[in-house]
């Protein structure tokens, strides 16, 4: 049985990513095996996937062959000598595909939100040796993601695999499903021994956003890429705009810049002698803070002996703006600069507020 953890692991020790390609949908037994045939050609593609059942959006589109399906998956995979993949949305979908031979299950962004599905296909695994694969939920909501890791472990599944693919946004915006890429980081730091890869095709929903969204994956260390290929895109039966041929496969892949996680002794000496020269400015960053509170203090004391409110909405109107019309030469944003003034205005108050405080005690207690 396939490793895919351990697969994952491998292949991102040498910095390559874990590839997992197919089409969107397997259409016709020519057209999923024609697509592996092309795709085997790269030699870098390490797990064959296609869509069996389709979760639309809307009824009326193509939704998937269904169980038939299986075997053209299962054949393609065999000829070219690749495990395969393929969503299950339901306990029955995992059950043919279990019994059909599919070597790595995965669910789609649409079963991850439902815990009640979740936890139907987590009950058809229980005693089943099988790697799964879950994609993020359709909304951004870290715990739900996690809990379907958490019903397939109660299960006893011990390989897992998290598939970023991007969160569904009402407003327009140039993603079709908007990356939000701080919170596949944070499920990385919480649950460090899942390795998580992108699904880079339903993230950009278009072709020429492709290289730019796997790029952006690969430079935070993700270990693989879930790309979606079609001998002809344009004629695919779902998600067409999206998909590539195998041969845009191979440029993208060979066009991908990566690096290393773990760099080696030169270039980590190198790594540090600029690190260090930050810790020293973060010093004095950080003298200057505490100087600048001590000026707060003063002021608070100024304030008490005059009687006047620690706020005063003008003055602090004023700062910002002071602030802000410098931020082009400081090159900052702007949305930095207000949340650091911001942050440094709070623990000015609050310096204040503690002279004022100490002086209401004193003269309680004389
Ligand atoms: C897919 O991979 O074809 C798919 C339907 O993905 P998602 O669950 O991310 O929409
Ligand atoms: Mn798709």
């Amino acid at each position: 049985m396939i490793d895919i953890k351990r697969l994952a692991e491998t292949v991102c020790k040498s910095t390559e990513p874990l590839v997992i390609a197919g089409p969107c949908s397997a259409e016709t037994p020519e057209q999923v095996m024609e697509t592996a045939k092309e795709l085997s050609a790269d030699g870098r593609v390490n797990l064959l996937r296609a869509g069996i059942w389709k979760p639309r959006t809307r009824p009326n589109s193509f939704e998937g062959v269904g169980a038939i399906g299986l075997s053209w998956l299962v054949d393609a995979g065999k000829e070219i000598g690749l495990p395969t993949t393929t969503e299950v949305a339901n306990r029955h979908h995992a059950e043919a595909a279990l019994e059909a031979g599919i070597d790595v299950l995965w669910l789609g962004a649409r079963t991850t939100v439902n815990p009640f599905a979740v936890q139907e296909i987590a009950d058809v695994l229980k005693g089943v040796d099988i790697p799964v694969m879950v994609k993020n939920p359709v909304n951004p909501d870290l715990a739900l993601w996690m809990g379907a890791f958490e019903r397939l472990s109660k299960s006893g599944i011990n390989q897992m695999l998290a598939i970023h693919r991007g969160f569904s946004t009402y407003s327009k915006t140039r993603y079709r499903n908007v990356p939000n890429w701080e919170l596949p980081l944070d499920f990385i730091s919480q649950c460090p021994d899942i390795p998580m890869i992108c699904d880079p095709s339903h993230i950009a929903g278009r072709r020429d956003l492709l290289q730019e969204v796997s790029q952006k994956a690969m430079d935070l260390n993700y270990r693989g890429l879930m790309i979606e290929t079609h001998p002809s895109p344009d004629n695919a039966w779902s998600d067409a705009k999206q998909q590539i041929t195998p041969a845009g496969l191979t440029t993208l892949l060979t066009a991908l810049t990566l690096r290393k996680a773990q760099p080696d002794d030169e270039v980590k000496q190198g790594l540090e002698e600029i690190r260090e020269k930050i810790a020293v400015l973060d010093d004095n960053l950080f003298d200057l803070l505490a100087k600048r509170m001590e000026l707060a203090r003063e002021v608070g004391a100024y304030k008490r002996e005059n009687n006047i409110t620690i706020f005063q909405q003008e003055h602090w109107s004023k700062m910002i703006s002071q602030r802000l019309s410098k931020s082009e030469n400081y090159g900052l944003t702007s949305k930095f600069i207000r949340q650091a003034i911001e942050a440094i205005h709070q623990e000015s108050i609050r310096h204040q507020t503690h002279v004022m405080n100490a002086n209401f005690e004193k003269k309680h207690l004389e």
